[in-house]
């Protein structure tokens, strides 16, 4: 590995771990989850170990080919690894995947009714999100394809009774897709005891999933409530749109 390749892996396994402290800070990730990263320029990823999540450090992150074997990191792996293997397969134009079970996310997946794009949250998810029928771990590979399959191009997909499979264009994307998720999650079924909710009618909204490739505004928030990194170097990284720019046609560029 060239020095230069060694500082950028250095780099996502730090940020897989801030990942995986907000995630689990948010209490979208519980005791069971995992979060992994593309090695740009190969064939393998980066994925948290079989236990707590926010117990592992940088050092225990394990990297991983695509045929599901460790080939570096003191492991033991998780055994759901072919749900990221399966989804990167399948999936060329997404870097991350996180696996976890938000407790509104698992209820919306047992319900017959579908997500809604009724806020802006929600509005993520306006493509939909579908639900792969068995509750089962996918712990095989031909499971890993087959919930692949039932994700399809969407951001998101339910594991009936299960928990959830996430992908996003980075690791902090993937972090504000499963939060966004759970949020979405949790408030529709706030909304549906009320009234039914209807989606968004605004025909100038951002398309779904605008601003998760420079999460300027969420990401901060964060880092900074759950005490991720110091002030300074949080606000150091932060890329703003130029100012006077609208947030639709900013995104529309990226
Ligand atoms: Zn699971």
């Amino acid at each position: 590995v060239a020095d230069g390749n060694r500082a950028e892996i250095n780099d996502l396994k730090k940020r897989l771990i801030e990942g995986l402290q907000i995630l689990t800070d948010e209490g979208v990730m519980t005791f069971v989850g995992h979060l992994s990263v593309r090695v740009p320029g190969t064939d393998t990823f980066l994925i948290n170990p079989r236990y707590a999540a926010n117990v592992a450090d940088v050092e225990d992150i394990c990297t991983v080919d695509l045929n599901g074997r460790r080939v570096d990191g003191p492991g033991p792996i998780p055994g759901e690894t072919p749900i990221h293997t399966g989804i990167l397969l399948r999936r060329p134009d997404i870097s991350s995947v996180v696996h976890c079970h938000p407790r509104s996310s698992v209820i919306m997946g047992l319900l017959s009714v579908d997500v809604v794009p009724f806020n802006i949250v929600a509005h993520t998810f306006a493509d939909g999100v579908p639900t792969y029928p068995e509750s089962h771990q996918v712990d095989t590979m031909d499971r890993g394809l087959n919930l692949a399959d039932a994700l399809g191009d969407h951001f998101a997909v339910f594991q009936r009774g299960h928990g959830i499979a996430a992908v996003g264009p980075s690791i902090e994307g993937v972090c504000l897709v499963t939060i966004r998720l759970e949020h979405t999650c949790r408030d529709q079924l706030e909304l549906m005891r009320y009234t039914t909710p209807q989606p968004l009618t605004d025909p100038d909204m951002t398309r779904p999933g605008a601003g998760l490739a420079n999460p300027y505004r969420e990401r901060p928030y964060l880092m900074q409530k759950h005490h991720i990194r110091p002030k300074e170097e949080i606000k150091a990284a932060i890329r703003p749109p130029v100012e006077g720019s609208r947030s639709r046609d900013t995104h529309r560029q990226q």
